[in-house]
Parts: C-alpha cells; sequence; structure tokens
C-alpha cells in the first residue's frame, strides 16, 4: 500500500504546487507565450491518494498516472468528477481495455494495433477517448515511441478511428542538459505536429516537458507539461 502523508507533507504539495505554476507562468512569458496556454499535468504515479487530495484542493485537475491497476483504483477512490485522468505509461495491446475504460486520455499511443484496441473498447457511453501519439525523436533504442518517419501514417489511421481523438504528440527525449540541446528534441516535435496540421489533422497538444526541460518545452510550443516529483515531492518506493 501506499502511506499516507502528514500535515507537513501536505503543507509541501501545496507550496510546491504554486512554485510550479509560478515557473510555467514565467516560462510562458519569456517565450512569448499565450498566459494559460501551458497546462500542468500533475504526475501522481505512486503517490498517496492524500497529496492528490491536497492538489485539488489547491485547484489542480489533471492528474496523470503510468500504471493501470493503480489509476483506475484512485479514479474510483477519488470522489471529484470534475478531474481529467491522463495515462501516461506504457501500454501493452492485451491491457488496453482499462485504459479506454477508465482514462480521460492515452499519452503513449504508438502502434496501429493498440490505437485500434482503445478505439474498439471505448465505451460508447463515454466520449471520445483522447489519445496522443509517443514520437522517439531522440532515436533511442530503449525508448518507447514511432520513429519520426513512420510517425505521418500513423497519425493519419488514428485520426480515423471513431471512439478515439487524435490531439497531438507527445515525446519523453533523452535526458540532456543544457537549454539549446534540450530545446531541440522539442522543436523536432512541434515540426513533426506543423507538418500534421499542414497536411490537413486537427491537432492542438504538445506534451512534452517534465521537470528539469520545462522552460525549454515551453520555448518550443508544449501545452501539456507533466510533473510528477516537482509538484509531490519524490516517489515513496514501490513496496510491491
Ligand atoms: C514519471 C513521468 C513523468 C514525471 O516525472 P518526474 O520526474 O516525477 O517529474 C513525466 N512523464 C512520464 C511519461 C513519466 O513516466
Amino acid at each position: 500500500m501506499i502511506p499516507a502523508m502528514n500535515q507537513n507533507a501536505m503543507s509541501d504539495v501545496a507550496a510546491r504546487l504554486a512554485a510550479v505554476r509560478d515557473r510555467i507562468r514565467e516560462a510562458e512569458q519569456t517565450h512569448g507565450r499565450e498566459p494559460g496556454s501551458v497546462e500542468l499535468l500533475a504526475v501522481s504515479k505512486r503517490q498517496p491518494l492524500d497529496a492528490m487530495q491536497t492538489a485539488y484542493e489547491a485547484g489542480q485537475r489533471a492528474f496523470g498516472e503510468n500504471y493501470l491497476q493503480e489509476g483506475v483504483d484512485k479514479r474510483q477512490t477519488m470522489t471529484a468528477t470534475d478531474i481529467d485522468w491522463h495515462f501516461i505509461g506504457a501500454l501493452q495491446s492485451n491491457k488496453t481495455r482499462p485504459a479506454a475504460e477508465g482514462f480521460d486520455w492515452v499519452h503513449a499511443v504508438d502502434r496501429l494495433k493498440i490505437a485500434r484496441r482503445l478505439s474498439e473498447q471505448r465505451p460508447e457511453t463515454l466520449g471520445p477517448l483522447q489519445c496522443c501519439i509517443q514520437v522517439n525523436v531522440s532515436g533511442e533504442a530503449s525508448k518507447a515511441g514511432v520513429s519520426p518517419q513512420a510517425l505521418p501514417e500513423l497519425a493519419h489511421a488514428v485520426a480515423e478511428l471513431p471512439r478515439l481523438r487524435l490531439r497531438g504528440l507527445m515525446t519523453l527525449p533523452e535526458a540532456v542538459t543544457g537549454f539549446e540541446a534540450q530545446r531541440a528534441a522539442f522543436s523536432q516535435l512541434r515540426q513533426l505536429q506543423d507538418a500534421l496540421i499542414a497536411d490537413g489533422l486537427a491537432l492542438d497538444t504538445l506534451s512534452m516537458g517534465m521537470s528539469n526541460d520545462l522552460e525549454a518545452a515551453i520555448a518550443e510550443g508544449a501545452t501539456l507539461v507533466r510533473l510528477g516529483t516537482a509538484v509531490f515531492g519524490p516517489r515513496p518506493e514501490k513496496t510491491s
């Protein structure tokens, strides 16, 4: 089980959230982005429910989870109905159903087989599942994501699926230091997105940027930054 938090840790979450929001607003201003055009996705994997509740009370509405069962359990326990639940973890094609039924967004679609299953399994009682395609811009063999070369064909096929709504692209680039080096990978994702838009796809989401590179991502057009430890502090160790 994930342990509960003490009072100190709860005020820490509220303070960290405020600091992170300031960082995002400042980056928007520095890089000529519209105020409020970058949304914070609070990555709550392995974080206790009371930490999420504290973030919710401080106005946070978008939460990102990496593990299907944990995310589904949390959704059933958190009573608020105005939360957007994002699944940002890797998807196996035999485990798409909990993602299709239990989340509002899926960020890491990288194969047509998975997209088709998500579309088939998305309940009619829910709206379309919001999706991003994960792109492996740095070309690391160990990273998930479609190659830039294979992206256009996949994106057009995913955009046709009836129960999905393709919103944009997501990347998790190689960790590099230095603003310009970080910016290069994000620039590539933005250019890939621009090419798809020029080719007729209606895309509005770039899911890119984490705690140590969110400024570079915002400079290149991120609309959703995914921050975990910057909001909640260190993740508790996995106990199972
Ligand atoms: C865990 C995770 C994050 C957040 O990472 P932090 O280092 O905690 O900010 C963002 N995106 C993905 C895909 C993740 O798995």
